[in-house]
This record gives C-alpha cells, structure tokens and sequence, in this order.
C-alpha cells in the first residue's frame, strides 16, 4: 500500500511538484496570451468602427456647438460626404452650421445645401432654399441656374423658362437652355400629335442647330418618313448608335447609298453590301468579317465637356448640365442577340 504513496521528502516529490507548476505557469501564460489578443483585436476593430459608422446627428450637433473644429473644416468634411455621395450627412453638416449661425455669409451655405438637396433628389427642398438665396441676392446666377434644373426635374418647364429672363439680364448664354426646355416641353404636350412635335422640333433643330438627337431619335421612332427627308448626312457620326438600331424596315436606300458614312455603317451592319473597306476601325473590322462572325457593336457615351462616361444616350449632362454633349463610343463586341436567334430557330 505504501509503495503508492510518496513521501514529501522523497526527492520524487519535489520533480512532480516542479512540473506541475511549470504545467501551471505555462497553461496560464498561454490562456492570458490568447485572452490579450482577442482583447487588442476587439478594441482595433472598435477603433476602427469608428471611422466606418458616421457620427449620429446629435453627435454632429455637440461637436459642431463646441466650435472644436473651424467652419472651415466642418465645410471641407460636407463637401468630402457630398463627393462620396453620403448627402444626408453632408445637408446635416450645412443644416447645423446654418443653426448655429455663420461667421461667413450664409448665402454659400446656403447654396452648398441647395445644391446638395437638387444631388440627393429632394427637389423640393432645393427650390425652396435657391428662392430664398435668391430673395435677398437676385443676382446670384449659380443658383438661378441651379433653380432652372430643379424645375427642368420638376417637369415644370413654364417655371424654368421663367428663370432664363434673369439669367438672360446678366448677360448668361442661354439659347441652348431655352431650346431643350421648349423641345422638352414639346414632346409632354398631350395635347399635340406626334406629327406636329416632329415639324416643331425641326423647326427647333433648324433655328439653334443643336439637339439633333433629341429631335431625330423622336422621328425615327414616330414618323421615319420625316426624318429621312429632313436627314442632314453631315450629321451622320452624330447618331451612329440611332442608326446602327434602325429597324432594317424603315432604311431609305437612296439616301444610304448617296453617304458614304451610312454606305460603311449599314454594310457592317450586314444589310447592304455598298463598301468594302472603312475609315472607321470598327466599320472596317466589321466589312471585312462579312457577318461570318458573331460580332456586333455596343456603344457608351460620352459627355463631351466633362469626359464623365455614361451607358445610356443623355441631353443634359447629370455631372456638368451641359446641353448636348454626349458623343458615341463604338466598341466590337459579342453579338448575345444572333446567339439567341439562332438558339431559337435551330428549335424548329
Ligand atoms: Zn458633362
């Protein structure tokens, strides 16, 4: 019985006693290694939530209060939100500043929330602030312009036709604003038929030269006839992409063949054969294959004043409001429509 028993004064002893310690030590250093760097783990992510998550508006309403930071900064960081398309911090920014009352002059502020109001779509609101900027600053044409496409949005074009007198006194271009409110305001009548739209809008294409697309893209979709007679070819480059999806039905072939532009176009199309080479990259490439292979083209645009690209044709620049300065960018790519064509009739 004794021989299981060890003395405390056996030498035994003392090497079992030392390493359960040791055991001890080490198990606890281990558990308060992993414990320490879970913790500096959850306080890193902690800190850097804090960048993540933006300051609650009562949080924004004591920092702005307490004058820590300057109105110089609290300005930088709106416009910093406005840029990274957060408006709702940045209107509180400019809502906060404009409550606690201003050093500089308001009517900035005012502009910088009115402008940040028209961005995030609260039309409204915008007209409400640029009225008032221009109660007491009449002479304020960034927010006259500004009051012009909020009413453009608004579709209320009478309102923004309204605006172009003021901005006409102080001495502002404003013919191509005035062209695309009333060719705007043209194709919103119910109360005209799309025979007499068409003739007023070319009566508006031939006074200003401009919106070409705007007017040929609402010809060719209702009266074709029309705008083959009145079709300017020089204008050709203009509507590449109108004209590439012209229905095959509605092409006038006298017309085509007398232009050399619409003779490569719609031979690389593939239903003419009048070209056999084009000064245009993806025309050329296109005449050369000779439909053998299932390629098309696809367009993006363009804005001409900005360089901001965009997947869908415009007539207002959404970056910087120009009027008419979308031009078409043609890029080769897969044909996903013959695809299907020929998925579907190979079915029959
Ligand atoms: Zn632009």
């Amino acid at each position: 019985m004794n021989t299981f028993f060890i003395e405390y004064r056996d030498p035994l002893f003392s090497v079992i006693i030392f390493f359960v310690l040791v055991f001890v030590i080490a198990f606890f250093s281990y558990w308060f290694g992993r414990y320490k760097k879970k913790e500096d783990s959850r306080y890193l992510d902690k800190f850097l939530q804090g960048f993540g998550s933006l300051p609650s508006h009562h949080e924004l309403k004591v920092l702005i209060t307490s004058g820590e930071l300057s109105e110089k900064s609290w300005l930088l960081l709106a416009q910093s939100y406005f840029k990274n398309g957060d408006y709702e911090k940045s209107i509180e920014i400019y809502n906060e500043l404009l409550a606690v009352g201003m050093k500089s002059n308001p009517r900035d502020t005012m502009f910088l929330l009115g402008r940040t109001y028209f961005k995030a779509g609260f039309l409204e609101r915008a007209r409400k602030i640029f009225l008032e900027i221009l109660k007491t600053n009449p002479r304020t044409p960034q927010a006259l312009n500004y009051l012009l496409l909020v009413y453009e949005y608004m579709r209320d074009y009478e309102s923004a036709l309204e605006v172009l007198e003021p901005l006409d006194a102080l001495q502002k271009e404003t013919a191509n604003d005035a062209a695309y409110l009333h060719s705007l305001m043209l194709l919103n009548d119910v109360n005209k038929s799309s025979q007499e739209k068409g003739e007023a809008l070319l009566e508006i294409h031939k006074k200003t030269n401009i919106l070409t697309y705007l007017v040929f893209e609402y010809l060719f979709r209702t009266n074709p006839k029309l705008a083959w007679r009145h079709f300017d070819g020089s204008q050709s480059e203009k509507l590449v992409d109108l004209l590439w999806q012209l229905d095959a039905k509605i092409l006038d072939l006298d017309i085509i063949s007398q232009n050399g532009y619409l003779r490569e176009l719609f031979t690389a199309r593939g239903d003419l054969k009048l070209a056999t080479k084009s000064s245009v990259f993806e025309f050329d490439i296109l005449i050369k294959l000779e439909g053998k292979s299932n390629a098309t083209l696809a367009f993006e645009y363009i804005c001409d004043s900005c360089k901001q690209t965009y997947p869908f044709i415009f007539h207002r620049c959404s970056s910087c409001h120009s009027i008419d300065t979308a031009r078409a960018e043609l890029n080769l790519t897969k044909d996903y429509y013959r695809n299907t064509v020929e998925e579907n009739n190979s079915f029959q």
